[in-house]
């Protein structure tokens, strides 16, 4: 799976910068110029990472910080500050900033931190390569799954979309956020049945009773909810 960085930046320079680096890198980047498009990118779409400057046209990088936060984003927030504004950098660590580097810098040293903080993401979620739901094992790292030693055969999105509702389990993650994280879909919005038909399968696979789900539960109006080990 791709993963997915915002860039919020309003410099064109230092934006084109940072999303080739990470272009290269193997990251999709979506850029946004200022604070209102960069919260609304942030707020309706699905992102890895997001690297935001704090000084934004529109609404500033701490207001947007802030926002986000509130809204229950729980993507890794970088924040980019100007050099002798210490106050800002750490009002950002307490709106919820994972992480800062200053300006002017080195775009080696930005991409480091962004691998950094998704390898830990990856290593918090890796240390269940394998996961028993209901009568399944599912091996992620090999991307089969058994029952009784026996393989039990399974279409690679079905292992993946397990895998997420694993690394997601107790949250209620929508079909948007589903379709865009498993299916890696370009945008939100996109009408298919294709998220109802894996769960459907899944649910055929790992729970006694597919009719009346333990594990993997329906959140109405929402998405799905893996249910709490
Ligand atoms: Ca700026």
């Amino acid at each position: 799976m791709k993963q997915r960085i915002l860039v919020v930046e309003d410099e064109p320079a230092v934006a084109r910068g940072v999303k080739d680096a990470l272009s290269f890198n193997g990251y999709t980047v979506d850029v946004a110029v200022d604070g209102p498009s960069g919260y609304r990118s942030a707020r309706d779409q699905v992102f890895d990472l997001i690297v935001l400057d704090l000084m934004l046209p529109g609404l500033d990088g701490l207001e947007v910080l802030g926002r986000l936060r509130r809204d229950g984003c729980v993507a890794p927030i970088l924040i980019l500050t100007a050099r002798g504004h210490e106050g800002d950098r750490v009002k950002g660590l307490e709106l919820g900033a994972d992480d800062y580097v200053v300006k002017p810098f080195s775009v080696r040293e930005l991409v480091a931190r962004v691998a950094a903080h998704l390898r830990s993401r990856a290593l918090a979620a890796g240390s269940q390569a394998k996961v028993t739901l209901g009568t399944v094992e599912f091996d992620f790292a090999r991307r089969v799954c058994h029952r009784d030693g026996k393989t039990v055969p399974a279409l690679p999105k079905e292992i993946d979309l397990a895998r997420f509702l694993v690394e997601n389990r107790g949250r209620c993650v929508s079909r948007d956020e589903l379709l865009m994280k498993v299916w890696e879909y370009p945008v939100a919005g996109i009408q298919t049945r294709t998220v109802d038909n894996y769960i459907m399968k899944l649910r055929q696979k790992v729970e006694p009773d597919p009719a009346r789900p333990r594990y993997i539960l329906t959140v109405r109006g929402k998405g799905y909810r893996l249910a709490d080990a």
